[in-house]
């Protein structure tokens, strides 16, 4: 390398991106460092700046190693920084790393590099790498479209316009890595002729890879981003146990339905679901075991709902269900068929058969002034006078009202 007086532009070039790399690189094991769970994503995208950045280094001081193919070691990192990326892509898009594709791809790199290494034969050696690395970026870009449209029933759906906002440094890449190929490949002179002979890659392709890749590291930044958003408000609005989103998930769904319902003038039910006697099964089970009939009494409540129902666990033994478009005789029905299931379905813990019932107060929205707090505390009545005469049964608000002094 030249004395730094007299660093040559191309010089000075190759070694702020090379320290870029690197500071990229820390920036990941930073993030790896304090974000747990996406550890081993982020490590995977260290070692891909950090591969880059070596390349980068290489080529700034190949005129210090004579005879050794610094463009075929260049290549080779620049392939396996690549490959590192897609893995990390793939491990936290929750996929199988296809680690066979990885070491067949650097393999057939290895071959590209010794089967065409003089400078006569560049331009196969060019080609050949070019494709593997358009590759390997299409290959990317497809997974971090993945990663953003996860189908996730409980997360809503990701904005189609994340998805090519993210996508699409690495869809650049591709396409100039296939630019690249197809240029070399058709007027070879026009890549060939002006390379110096102590660098192996010109300026302007340092520049452009180096853009590229930085464009790479943001575009997985705001994909960390985007997981993390998407993980804090899945805790925020979902119940650890059993999955289902809690009260809070409740009460927007329930706002929102009433604002359709009052627009569409469709009634708007509601059945709030209390086991009988649950506190027997802690006392019997242990609290591991009504954990466990909480889970399946979950399962079986979100698998009888319909699509548009919402199942939430609004607390303890305690859920609500909302039923949108539905009048109170389908609420009723609806909750007969739940008190039935529950009833009739195997409840197991350790080998041990837990008989299981519910209690289901109903209540329905028709006209007028919507008030939410009204609509529970009225299924709440229900709900209480099905406890109060016998338990295992199913009370409509409308006979509170009807049945006043109960
Ligand atoms: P009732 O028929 O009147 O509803 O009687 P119950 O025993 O079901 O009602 P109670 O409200 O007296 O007891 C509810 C119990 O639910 C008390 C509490 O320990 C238990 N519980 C609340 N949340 C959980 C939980 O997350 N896991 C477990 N295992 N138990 C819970
Ligand atoms: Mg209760
Ligand atoms: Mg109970």
């Amino acid at each position: 390398m030249d004395s730094m007086d007299t660093l040559s532009a191309a010089h000075a070039t190759l070694l702020v991106s090379a320290l870029l790399e690197c500071f990229v690189a820390s920036g990941w094991l930073l993030a790896a460092a304090m974000l747990p769970r996406f550890r081993v994503a982020t490590l995977h995208w260290a070692a891909f700046s950090l591969l880059v950045g070596l390349a980068f280094f290489g080529y700034l001081s190949s005129s210090h190693w004579p005879g050794v193919p610094v463009y075929a070691i260049g290549n080779m990192l620049m392939v396996g920084a690549l490959a590192l990326q897609a893995r990390g892509l793939q491990l936290e898009a929750g996929q199988t790393p296809a680690d066979r594709v990885f070491i067949t791809v650097l393999a057939l790199a290895a071959l590209v590099q010794g089967a065409w290494l003089g400078p006569e034969q560049s331009v196969w050696r060019i080609v050949a790498t070019s494709l593997l690395l358009s590759g390997l970026c299409a290959w990317n870009c497809v997974t971090v479209l993945r990663c953003i449209h996860q189908k996730n029933a409980q997360a809503p759906q990701a904005p189609r316009a994340l998805g090519v906002v993210l996508s699409a440094p690495f869809a650049l890449a591709s396409m100039v890595f296939a630019l690249r190929a197809s240029t070399v490949l058709l007027a070879p002179e026009r890549l060939m002729g002006n390379a110096r002979p102590d660098q192996s890659i010109s300026m302007p392709g340092a520049l452009v890879w180096l853009f590229i890749s930085l464009c790479m590291a943001l575009a997985l930044l705001g994909l960390v981003v985007y997981q993390l958003q998407r993980q804090l408000s899945q805790a925020a609005t979902h119940d650890t146990l059993t999955g289902l989103p809690n009260r809070r998930a409740a009460d927007e769904f329930l706002t929102q339905a009433a604002l359709h319902a009052q627009r569409h003038r469709t009634p708007l039910s509601v059945l709030m679901i209390d086991i009988d006697f649950f506190k027997k099964v802690n006392d019997q089970h242990g609290h591991a075991g009504g954990d466990q009939v909480l889970r399946t009494l979950a399962r079986l409540l979100k698998n009888r709902a319909r699509a548009s129902d919402l199942v939430t666990r609004w607390g303890g033994e305690e859920f609500l269900m909302l039923l949108p478009d539905t009048p109170l005789d389908g609420a009723r029905d609806m909750a007969e068929q739940l008190r039935l299931a529950v009833q009739n379905s195997p409840f197991h813990w350790q080998q041990h058969n837990v008989p299981i019932t519910i209690s289901v107060g109903a209540a329905t929205w028709n006209s007028g002034p919507f008030l939410a707090n009204v609509l529970i505390a009225d299924a709440d009545s229900a709900l209480y006078r099905a406890k109060n005469t016998g338990r295992n049964r199913v009370c409509v608000a409308s006979e509170v009202a009807a049945a006043p002094g109960k």
